[in-house]
């Protein structure tokens, strides 16, 4: 029988065979050693691809701790298979809040030089419970856009004292991970969990972010007719210029089989929705909170509650109808399924590890720092190369004619 740190490696071994930016990246700072004496310390969801930027971040000599970002995303066998190749881990499936809470403390109580964070946590713990390290931090980088709306928040109200890199906003990382990433890994994480059919359902997707377009395009590709819901207008408008029928949520509630939330918004299905929804309607989050779908709003509103399978619980309305939510609609692709592909996190994590390398080499200043453009461009010629794809080359003639040409 595969014991747990087996299954990790197996799955480690598997996603390094998928990942080679990160391997080309791991062979250089095996050699430059930019992080030699570092520690690093890592809030991110705790699965196989994680695992493998964290060894990456170890070949570039840092003692790495590793926390994960959401209680239901952890997958307990890489934990112990990362663990066992020294990484310092702060993390179990299924914890409670709190006690999530108090693993966060813990990473940080190592006092890192540098923080990897997603959505957030670390950056708001280290300011509000551990102010006295701020000073013995270089700085770090945030994974994803409700991280980032933090970030800048805190920023405005002059509250961020360390340089944070915007790792989301790189379009090596949004245009890719956000919209191709979650658009397939929610559909794996939706159907692998509900076993049950896309095609010829109608599928309700809230907010037409880059989240959102991934998921509305590839429901689309699985044979679902696909309604979208926004409150911008020029979104709105690009849904519909896409093929998508574009309605509020109240009368998408009346038509929806499978709803998936990714606005990064609250109470996008809440109180006033339940009673709308039809019987047998799946709810599902891919945001970052378990507030698009009001979790506790449903607890309160429901008369019964059944866990009906793996990661689904079937609520009684009081009108008798029934209802199905996924993974307390916590994000479905990695509280319900492994997150993104491989290749995809290899282009992710390679602007991350890019970034903290980045943050030893200058000394930022504190606030919100985009990702350099030759960063991006950097990832993007690595990924390239890793496809064995080649591109043309601007002649001397070309760059002259591009930059002064008049009209
Ligand atoms: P985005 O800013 O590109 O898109 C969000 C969209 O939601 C916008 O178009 C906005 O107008 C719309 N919106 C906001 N409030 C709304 C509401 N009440 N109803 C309908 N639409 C509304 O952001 P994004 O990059 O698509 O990210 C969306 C969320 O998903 C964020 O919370 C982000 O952190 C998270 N995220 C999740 C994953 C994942 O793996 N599940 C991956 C990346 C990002
Ligand atoms: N703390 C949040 C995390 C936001 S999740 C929470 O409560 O869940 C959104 C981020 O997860 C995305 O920006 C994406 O880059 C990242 N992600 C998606 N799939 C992943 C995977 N397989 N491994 C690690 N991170 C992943």
């Amino acid at each position: 029988m595969t014991t747990p740190i087996e299954s990790g490696a197996q799955k480690l071994d598997w996603v390094n065979r998928h990942m080679p930016i990160l391997k080309s990246i791991e062979q250089r700072f095996t050699k430059e050693q930019p992080f030699k004496g570092m520690k690093i310390a890592v809030c991110i969801h705790l699965e196989a691809k994680t695992a493998r930027l964290c060894e990456v971040l170890q070949s570039g000599g840092a003692q790495v701790f590793l926390a994960g970002s959401n209680p239901l995303s952890t997958q307990d066998d890489v934990a112990e298979a990362i663990a066992a190749r020294g990484v310092k881990v702060f993390a179990r499936y299924g914890c409670t809040p709190e006690e999530y809470l108090q693993f966060i403390r813990e990473m940080v109580e190592e006092e890192p030089d540098i923080v990897l964070d997603d959505g957030g946590d670390v950056v708001h713990v280290v300011h509000e419970e551990y102010p006295h390290l701020i000073p013995g931090i270089l700085g770090g980088c945030e994974e994803t856009t409700t991280g980032i709306v933090r970030m800048k928040s805190r920023d405005r109200d002059g509250k961020l004292l360390f340089p944070m890199i915007a790792v989301n906003d790189a379009l090596c990382k949004h245009l890719f991970d956000n919209r191709y990433g979650t658009g397939q890994s929610v559909w794996t994480g939706v159907m692998q969990t509900t076993n049950l059919i896309v095609a010829g359902k109608t599928v309700v997707v809230a907010g037409y972010g880059w989240c959102g377009k991934g998921v509305a395009q590839k429901a689309k590709g699985l044979g679902a007719h696909v309604v979208v819901t926004e409150i911008d207008p020029i979104k709105a408008m690009e849904a519909i210029m896409d093929g998508f029928q574009v309605m509020p949520m109240k009368q998408a509630c009346g038509v929806g089989d499978i709803f998936v939330t990714v606005t990064g918004c609250c109470d996008v299905i809440s109180t006033e929705h339940f009673e709308l929804l039809r019987p047998g309607a799946v709810l599902t989050n891919a945001g970052h909170f378990n507030v698009e779908v009001n979790y506790e709003a449903l607890e309160a509103f429901a008369s019964e509650k059944k866990t009906v399978r793996k990661n689904i619980v079937a609520y009684t309305l009081p009108s008798g109808k029934e209802v199905f939510l996924i993974a307390e609609g916590r994000l479905v692709n990695l509280a319900s399924g492994d997150g993104h592909p491989a290749e995809i996190m290899d282009t992710s994590f390679a602007v991350q590890a890019l970034c903290a390398e980045y943050l030893t080499r200058n000394r930022l200043e504190k606030g919100v720092h985009n990702v350099p453009a030759d960063i991006d461009r950097e990832v993007a010629h690595l990924k390239l190369r890793t496809l064995g794809v080649e591109i043309d080359i601007l002649t001397e003639e070309q760059k002259t004619y591009l930059e002064h040409h008049e009209g």
